[in-house]
């Protein structure tokens, strides 16, 4: 059988400021399916981006005085600094303002949609939210302002390319509620079919050079347009893997691929649900097959957000804490859905109490007494009795557990998974306490508790290994650390007697608890 094949790719953000701790979190969740779907053996291609192209980067720009393209390269390196910074294992970061494979995509995608009939040209007055860079009707907005942004929208008129959006309402209502595009969550995907079921309406999809100030892509055939950033944004999912001219990673992993998955924000749903598969119809192209759409970190209730004047910086975090530190708490402290309130306090707490205290105190004190009581080297298992067999099962359970939760994108569920067996683990140290083992009483049988002490100190490595394999999608630099400490790595064999352990190292430092400034 061929090996199944897995692609998936994050939004591309507007760069139009420096990424906040809502990018973290799409990035990061990106990454634990990418290396989880990488890890099970599946051809698997992860791809990443920036957004240069929107209006709302000429402005920024204009605002600053410097050239368009000098702001967007400036603004992407702090997103590429972002995902070197959490490890993030992108095959491929697209630009969609210097990428030549991109501009030719999306030319061939307009082409594609042109030649089914599905362009005409219209004049154009209506609201438009720069921010969204989206039309509203009056009765979407909220107090006269943007439900999105909380500004109010500008009036624009012109003449623009409109796409054929109506003619695909019954065929998108048939492919979502049927699962064919399956969208999670279903409070997502409920709301998505209730737009679609209340009618759709053609929209625009290219913008007069004069308001774009020329920056985006040129219509083909006609040079007084450029396309709507949407338009060309979303073709970026097919041109990075060469769209433009039917090549080889498009192929492998678009066309003859059965796991097309987008990962956004909930906020750009309708654009992904929606315009994007009817652009895809339009042209014929396969469709994507899941739309996983995350929800956003708020402050003290409010939405993070550079114009919301609250935005959390992922890297500083990152650098104060450590990245598995923010890794963590984006995928195990976090709901996959849904809204969550981002406060030091809980970062601090779940900081400690998770890592600090129940997986970094597990491999400690394993690595500490094997060191103590065996000169690091760990020992066979004479008598593993009942005790150490049934942790050891829970431990062998994982893979099949986390498969269940991966596939419903639940990643707090897949994490509380490996922190249920951490427990286990560490009540098996107090009710077997070893150090007691290690010195026996006088007048017990002194060979007998030796050989459950080696017992013990090897059903710990055992799990501990099993642990790290299975942290490896989610905390990739402390799945490496605990295999380094017990002297192993993710090669090698289930038999951990004759491992040699390092010296023990914390994992993660405990933090007096209040430090937090911000
Ligand atoms: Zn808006």
């Amino acid at each position: 059988m061929a090996t199944k094949r897995y692609y998936v790719t994050t939004a591309i953000p507007y760069v139009n400021g420096p990424p906040h701790v809502g990018h973290a979190l799409e990035f990061v969740q990106t990454d634990a399916l990418a290396r989880y779907h990488r890890r099970t053996g599946e051809d698997t291609y992860f791809l990443t981006g920036s957004d240069d192209n929107s209006l709302k980067n000429v402005r920024a720009a204009e605002d600053e005085g410097i050239p368009v393209g000098d702001l967007v390269s400036r603004n992407t390196d702090s997103f590429v600094e972002l995902d070197r910074v959490l490890d993030i294992s992108y095959d491929q970061f697209i630009r969609t303002s210097v990428d030549e494979r991109h501009r030719q995509g999306a030319q061939r995608l307009w082409r594609a949609v042109q030649e089914s009939g599905d362009l005409y040209e219209q004049v154009y007055a209506g609201l438009y939210c720069l921010s969204c860079e989206q039309f509203y009707e009056p009765d979407e907005l909220v107090d006269g302002l943007c439900p999105e942004h909380f500004i109010a929208p500008e009036r624009v008129e012109e003449t623009n390319y409109f796409f054929r959006l109506s003619r695909y309402q019954d065929q998108l209502e048939q492919l979502i509620s049927s699962g064919q595009y399956r969208i999670i969550p279903d409070q997502r995907r409920n709301e998505v079919l209730s737009f679609i079921r209340s009618g759709l309406r053609d929209f625009s999809v290219s913008r007069s050079q004069e308001r774009a100030r020329g920056w985006g892509i040129p219509v083909p055939g006609d040079e007084t347009q450029v396309m709507y950033v949407w338009f060309d944004a979303l073709s970026n999912y097919i041109t990075a893997l060469g769209y433009a001219t039917d090549g080889e990673l498009y192929r492998r992993y678009w066309v003859e691929n059965d796991c097309r998955v987008h990962v956004i924000g909930k906020g750009i749903t309708r654009f992904h649900a929606v315009y994007w598969p009817a652009m895809l119809l339009s042209a014929g192209v396969p469709l994507p097959h899941v739309l996983f759409v995350h929800g956003y970190y708020t402050v003290e209730g409010r939405r993070i957000g550079k114009s919301m004047g609250n935005a959390i910086d992922p890297v500083a975090l990152a650098r104060r804490y450590g990245s598995e530190a923010l890794r963590y708490f984006c995928l195990g402290a976090t709901p996959s859905t849904g809204d969550t309130d981002f406060s030091m306090d809980s970062f601090e707490s779940r900081y400690n109490a998770d890592l600090a205290n129940d997986l970094g105190n597990l491999l400690n004190r394993t690595v500490s007494m094997i060191g103590r009581y065996r000169d690091g080297v760990v020992p066979e298992a004479p008598h593993p009795d009942r005790d150490h067999a049934m942790l050891v099962e829970q431990a062998r359970a994982l893979p099949e557990l986390i498969a269940g939760c991966m596939e419903e994108y639940d990643f707090p569920a897949a994490l509380a998974q490996i922190w249920r067996v951490v427990g286990e683990a560490n009540r098996y140290v107090e009710r077997q306490a070893p150090w007691r083992l290690a010195r026996p009483a006088v007048g017990t049988d002194e060979i007998d508790t030796a050989a459950k002490l080696d017992s013990v100190l090897n059903t710990l490595t055992q799990v501990l290994r099993l642990v790290a394999l299975e942290l490896e999608p989610f905390l990739p630099r402390t799945s490496a650390a605990i295999l380094a400490q017990l002297g192993c790595d993710s090669d090698s064999s289930d038999n951990v007697a004759g491992l040699r352990v390092s010296t023990p190292q914390p994992l993660f430092p405990r933090l007096e608890v209040g430090v937090a400034e911000q």
